[in-house]
């Protein structure tokens, strides 16, 4: 028999407060940094404060965070906002200095959800406490390995938990740093409808053009919580400074942000309308990936002719191309005018990617 998760009703997630607010930096820098950017964030809608303490970093030789001794800072947080905080815990020890300092929620970072044997460990060493915990979706699109996270924390007895959303690794060009794909927090609420969900637009997109669109796109679901990375002086961060912002610079996003609360009704028309929505975001999404995919192309012919002496246009090959791609467009019942007026401005775009590359 599959096993069924014991959840217990947390305040943290109320629904006349929707949704719950988590800001600070994506790191621990120094206490000036930590208290100035909580101090900015008091008096905004952020009920916890997130800091990392320790960081786990793709490359080493890049900041991986101060550890305990950024630990007080936090604890002075608390005291002087009235935030709750939250660190990311990925082993036992992390977890004992953790709990010393009175770190009110913990997380489990997307690197160790993949890896049943630590978060077996970190189950372990939860058993008997009574603390909210959050997991964020493994790097890898696998819903099952998350909800087996959930599984191992609650078998040790922790029943405050929520995930958090915070897209999902590939290879290769795309607008974001991690894949939304939508379909896994949707299928993992109509699986688990209890737990809360909250998305982490930050690590998702990693720039803060996207962020905006991201966090309404989680309002739109009804997802219960925004995680959202903030920095007194984002541009000098020492981990994920393109993503950050400032507390100022949020307080604007989540006052944009459009809370729906519409009668059944409507709620159903608008997942109706939703549904398509995601499908042509997705699409779309796909065409600029595909579309980045061609023009480094583009680039690598551009260096090839350059090596070889080659000029750039060659208009029999062009004609070629033409002819080939309306051919395969009529078979799909699209019109010759369409085609013919993308593939000029696809032509022309190439041209430009080979001209940088070769001037
Ligand atoms: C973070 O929240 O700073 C973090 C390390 O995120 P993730 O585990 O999603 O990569
Ligand atoms: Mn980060």
């Amino acid at each position: 028999m599959q096993y069924k998760l014991d959840l217990k009703k947390n305040n943290l997630f109320r629904k006349d407060k929707k949704p719950l607010i988590i800001s600070g930096p994506c790191s621990a820098e120094s206490e000036e940094q930590v208290i100035e950017t909580a101090k900015q964030l008091a008096d905004s809608n952020v009920k916890i404060f997130r800091a990392g303490i320790w960081k786990p970093r793709t490359r080493p030789d890049t900041f991986e965070g101060l550890g305990s001794v950024a630990l007080p800072w936090l604890r002075r947080v608390k005291e002087e906002t009235g935030m709750l905080t939250a660190v990311e815990v990925a082993n036992v020890w992390h977890l004992k200095e953790a709990l010393k300092y009175d770190v009110d929620i913990l997380w489990v970072g997307a690197r160790t959800t993949a890896n049943p044997f630590a978060v077996q460990e970190l189950a372990d060493g939860l058993r008997g406490l009574d603390i909210p915990v959050f997991i964020k979706n493994p790097i890898n699109p696998d819903i099952e390995l998350w909800i087996g996270a959930f599984e191992r924390l609650n078998k040790a007895g922790i029943k405050k938990l929520a995930a958090i959303h915070r897209g999902f690794s590939y290879y290769g060009h795309s607008p974001y740093r991690n894949m939304p794909q939508w379909e896994i927090p949707i299928e993992l609420k109509r699986r688990i409808p209890e737990l809360p969900i909250i998305t982490d637009p930050s690590h998702i997109c990693g720039n803060r053009e996207l962020l905006f669109s991201i966090s309404q796109t989680a309002m739109d679901l009804d997802f219960d919580g925004l995680f959202i990375e903030s920095h007194y002086r984002p541009d000098s961060a020492l981990s994920d400074k393109d993503q950050q912002i400032t507390p100022d610079e949020l307080k604007t996003l989540l006052a944009g942000l459009i809370y729906r609360k519409s009668d059944v009704n409507n709620i159903r028309q608008m997942e109706g309308l939703n549904e398509y929505r995601r499908q042509i975001d997705h699409w779309d999404t796909e065409l600029i990936r595909v579309l980045r995919n061609r023009m480094s192309v583009s680039e690598e012919i551009g260096r090839y002719k350059k090596k070889e002496n080659i000029t750039i246009l060659q208009t029999g090959r062009w004609s070629e191309i033409l002819e080939d791609r309306l051919a395969k467009a009529r078979c799909l019942g699209m019109s010759d005018e369409f085609i013919i007026k993308i593939f000029k401005q696809i032509h022309q775009e190439s041209i430009s990617f080979q001209n940088k590359v070769m001037n």
